[in-house]
């Protein structure tokens, strides 16, 4: 096998899948409706232009797609390209090619997982799909994301270190294992030579303690040595050794004595606030509480979890149920269209760290939905893509209107919400419910923004019968508000006032479809955990269960019955005789 995708099927081929398969399959439905979806020129740039000629990269394209759409590991793909027929009219393969050896596959991931190569290639089929006929090139999309679990497992901070000090060395054994002896002790052995696992640990907790500044020497040992004058840099560029440093300078410190000390655990103060980064104090003794702050580890977005992935995190979503609140890994963002009439397609993917907050995948979704010629007019999505700010930048710079419901009022008690005022844009003014006019507002800044900050006469605030429903203050201070600028404060107290009515209920609904897509592409495309390591390539399988998803999608739509119906859930003994005294109950 070799050369480009056949042009032509082998008639062989041809008489015996149809022979096989009457109605079709997903994977003839890509060659016969989408021509096989990808051409050579897709890959210009993939693979150097001398050299040996291997596989068509097209095959292997086409071959990772229907791998994912059937959720089947290397082996069980490479086994369908020699022993399926279907797979083989895909390819346009004679029935008797033995096909290739499973690795190239990953091979080709590694490829895949260059630069924007995984976008570039959904892009691709999303052309297709317009050229096809098959999408609106301007219409509606829905954005949702998962939890993605890493292929690791989750470490406590002990193992860590030790784990992470022992994959180093690992690392620099098999780098130059001659220097590596003369930086090793006999003791390390007992301490490195098995994986670092809890119930290898020492048992009590000044032993533990005792435990973890030893492994904190040994680690700045290997680097001290490995940083020497005269040691090769190779040593030092190995990704082991980058991980090691990066881990000592995360969990470990030096005390004002110049010892090496082992940081404080964040406070569960400081996991509750966003993503996890640690609140600063504003308090007299700010100073002091800044030093302790200094000596914990660092926010969830750039702590280092495990050494077998260093780019996974961790990650606690509140308010969601036990089993969903924390997780090692990343955040998976899919956008599909959602017309009504004809399938949904996923036309773009983001693959964030888990701890990157939905809001801040926003402008890439739509830096990459232009980049594949598809602006939809609307683009609906829940409460954590959206803020007035972003709904403004959205139809200024992309000219899409980012539907979806703003934050409710944050007082959570009953009284005059903010749109019970009127606002007053050139005089500066606000004036409340009970008709009192405050004072022109003054600049000031919320989470480093501009805002306006609106103070209304303490005196008659104190003599308002309203005043302790509307300021929740009952030693008589006058009502605050926080206004944001003219623009945002119109889309906020306009989409607040919308949100409620029926007809934006009903636009808005269409955003639920979200979670099918999220069930569908998690429980029969295995998206929930992560078959590789690394951000690059977790990309990269995101991207082809999107376009798996795709085609088995499209595929039942266009040829119904293509995609076999689960069988019905089989009737129990007890539920056929709950129905039959039912018929027999007098109506
Ligand atoms: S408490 Fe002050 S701001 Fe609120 S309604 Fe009364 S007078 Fe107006």
């Amino acid at each position: 096998m070799g050369g480009d995708i056949g042009r032509v099927i082998p008639r062989e081929t041809v008489r015996a899948a149809w022979a096989a398969n009457p109605s079709g399959t997903p994977a003839m439905w890509i060659r016969d409706r989408l021509a096989g979806v990808f051409s050579e020129k897709d890959f210009t740039g993939w693979y150097p232009a001398d050299g040996r000629r291997g596989l068509s990269p097209v095959t292997l394209a086409l071959v990772s797609v229907l791998q994912f759409a059937e959720n089947l590991t290397d082996r069980q793909a490479a086994l369908a390209v020699r022993c399926r027929i279907d797979w083989k009219y895909c390819l346009g393969l004679e029935l008797t090619d033995p096909g290739f050896d499973h690795s190239v596959l990953s091979e080709f991931r590694d490829r895949m997982a260059q630069d924007d190569r995984a976008d570039r290639l959904l892009a691709v089929m999303v052309q297709r799909l317009v050229e096809a006929g098959l999408i609106k090139q301007r219409g509606r999309i829905r954005t949702d994301s998962t939890h993605v679990l890493a292929a690791v497992r989750k470490l406590n901070r002990v193992e860590l270190v030790g784990e992470t000090l022992r994959v180093a060395l690992e690392e620099l054994a098999a780098a130059d294992e001659d220097w590596l002896a003369t930086v090793m002790t006999p003791e390390w052995a007992g301490r490195y030579a098995r994986p670092v696992r809890y119930d290898r640990l020492p048992r009590g907790k000044d032993e533990l303690a005792v435990h973890v500044l030893q492994i904190g020497r040994d680690g700045m040992r290997v680097l001290e040595a490995v940083h020497a004058v005269g040691v090769r840099q190779r040593l030092r560029d190995l990704p082991g050794v980058q991980v090691l440093r990066q881990v000592w300078v995360q969990q470990y410190w030096t005390d004002q004595h110049g010892d090496l000390a082992w940081r404080a655990a964040k406070s569960s103060r400081d996991r509750q606030s966003r993503h996890g980064r640690p609140r600063r104090s504003s308090s007299a003794d700010g100073e002091e509480q800044a030093d302790t702050i200094a000596a914990r580890v660092p926010w969830s977005g750039v702590e280092i979890v495990s050494p077998h992935d260093p780019e996974a995190r961790y990650c606690r979503k509140e308010g969601k149920s036990t089993t969903k609140a924390e997780w090692v890994g990343y955040r998976d963002h899919q956008s599909e269209t959602c017309e009504e009439g004809v399938p949904n397609v996923i036309v773009h993917v983001v693959t964030r760290p888990a701890p990157v907050q939905d809001i801040d995948a926003v402008e890439d979704i739509h830096a990459g939905l232009t980049a594949c010629g598809l602006i939809p007019d609307e683009h609906l999505v829940d409460t954590g893509y959206l803020t007035p700010d972003l709904i403004h930048h959205t139809a200024q710079r992309w000219g899409i209107a980012l539907i979806g419901p703003v934050r409710a009022d944050p007082r959570g008690r009953p009284g005059f919400t903010k749109e019970d005022f009127h606002v007053n844009w050139e005089d500066h003014t606000v004036t409340c419910p009970r008709g009192v006019t405050s004072p022109p507002w003054k600049p000031t800044l919320g989470d480093g923004k501009p805002r306006l900050s609106v103070l209304f006469p303490r005196a008659a605030c104190r003599a308002c019968p309203d005043r302790a429903a509307c300021t929740g203050d009952a030693n008589g201070k006058g009502r605050h508000l926080t206004l944001l600028p003219e623009p945002l404060q119109k889309i906020q107290t306009l989409n607040r006032a919308d949100q409620q009515s029926q007809p934006w209920k009903a636009r808005y609904a269409l955003r639920a479809g979200c979670e099918a897509t999220v069930s569908e592409t998690t429980r029969a495309h295995g998206l929930r955990n992560c078959r590789y390591k690394g951000l690059a390539k977790t990309h990269v399988q995101h991207v082809l269960t999107a376009a798996g998803t795709n085609i088995i999608r499209l595929a039942d739509c266009y040829t119904p019955g293509i995609v076999p119906d689960r069988p019905p859930r089989p009737v129990s003994q007890l539920q056929r005789l709950c129905r039959r005294l039912s018929a027999q109950t007098p109506q």
